[in-house]
């Protein structure tokens, strides 16, 4: 496997502007130096609460948004140097799924047309075969050929996400950007969303990116997870890895809120303080010490950097010394 995707200290600053004249008297930093890779095939879960610069990222590598700085590499090529005319044709190979594919459905286009506009903004295949492509991704998503006459308001909430993921899948794309795809849909129905887009990647040989605000929605999509807070990433580790050890106080509080099929396994929950601050005016230090149960000293004067803690488990958090200080710590002892 290679990195389909890598992505080098991307950031978003969007300054904050007051007054008549729009001053500028601050900025946000939406998205504060993220870095992370993607390997052909696998799924990367990218997990936070609102306004943690997840769906800012997201947008971002397909310059939908333009970074403030950082490279964005993209099967070989630096997206961030590409003319816009570039991009368009490389968007192509990126496709989004949307939380609410309600809003992102044409409400005066019958799925059918709706379906096949991005083939007819790429200048695929002519009418023909757009029609028939209509009908074959509309099976393969669940639905039915004769779907393609019906309107957007015609079809249930699971429905549409499916029609939403047909969009995506219509110019054959590499990678998926899926922004909460489930999160407006019943958990039943969550269920059966998460399993066809299982199955779409491994028939369509897709990379995913999944975007959720809820670690029990990307366990079992995901290879690796990454958890943002605040606009920075403060763990990713292989799926499993996270959730037998997660190591970040705030990896921590957010899996403690996630339900436990089983009822005579208690855990504890661990319930944070306070709100997310204003992205605005953050923390100093680590960004998550105004809500940690362990805050140290240090936390509220040093910025905790994201060191690998174990094999593909990175954290940044001041309670993870790197291992090299831990063995002199150790040797200073037995002195
Ligand atoms: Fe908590 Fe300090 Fe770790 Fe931040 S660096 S998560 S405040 S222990
Ligand atoms: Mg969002």
């Amino acid at each position: 496997t290679k990195p389909l995707l890598k992505v080098d200290n991307l950031k978003k600053y969007f300054p904050v502007k007051k007054g008549m004249l729009g001053r500028t008297v601050g900025q946000v930093k939406a998205v504060d130096d993220v870095s992370f890779y993607v390997n052909e095939g696998e799924t990367l879960g990218i997990v936070g609460e609102s306004g943690c610069g997840k769906s800012t990222t997201g947008r971002m590598l397909m310059r939908l948004l333009e970074p403030s700085e950082g490279k964005v590499e993209f099967d070989g090529q630096e997206l961030t140097s590409l003319s816009s005319d570039e991009m368009r044709k490389t968007r192509r190979d990126i496709q989004m799924v949307f939380q609410d594919p309600y809003a992102s459905l044409n409400p005066r286009h019958t799925i059918g047309k709706i379906l096949e506009e991005p083939l007819i903004v790429h200048g695929l295949d002519n009418a023909k075969e757009r029609k028939e492509k209509v009908r074959k991704f509309l099976e393969i998503v669940g639905l039915s050929a004769y779907h393609a006459k019906r309107y957007p308001h015609q079809f249930s909430g699971g429905q549409r996400q499916r029609i939403g993921i047909a969009r995506a899948l219509m110019t054959n794309p590499k990678l998926i950007i899926a922004d909460e795809p489930v999160s407006a849909l019943d958990v039943s129905i969550q269920s059966q969303v998460l399993n066809l887009m299982q199955d779409l990647q491994k028939d369509f040989n897709l990379t995913y990116i999944f975007i959720a605000h809820d670690l029990g929605v990307v366990r079992h999509i995901s290879d690796r997870v990454a958890v943002m807070y605040l606009g920075k990433m403060v763990e990713i580790a292989e799926s499993e890895q996270l959730y037998v050890e997660p190591l970040h106080p705030y990896t921590q509080a957010l899996l403690s809120a996630v339900p436990v099929p089983d009822p005579d396994y208690k855990k504890e929950q661990i319930v944070l303080e306070g709100d997310i601050p204003n992205p605005a005016n953050p923390p100093s230090g680590c960004t998550f010490h105004t809500r940690c149960p362990f805050k140290m000293d240090i936390c509220t004067k040093v910025v905790p950097e994201l060191i690998q803690h174990g094999p593909g488990h990175s954290v940044a958090c001041h309670l993870y010394g790197d291992e090299s200080d831990n063995d002199i710590k150790k040797m200073e002892g037995s002195l």
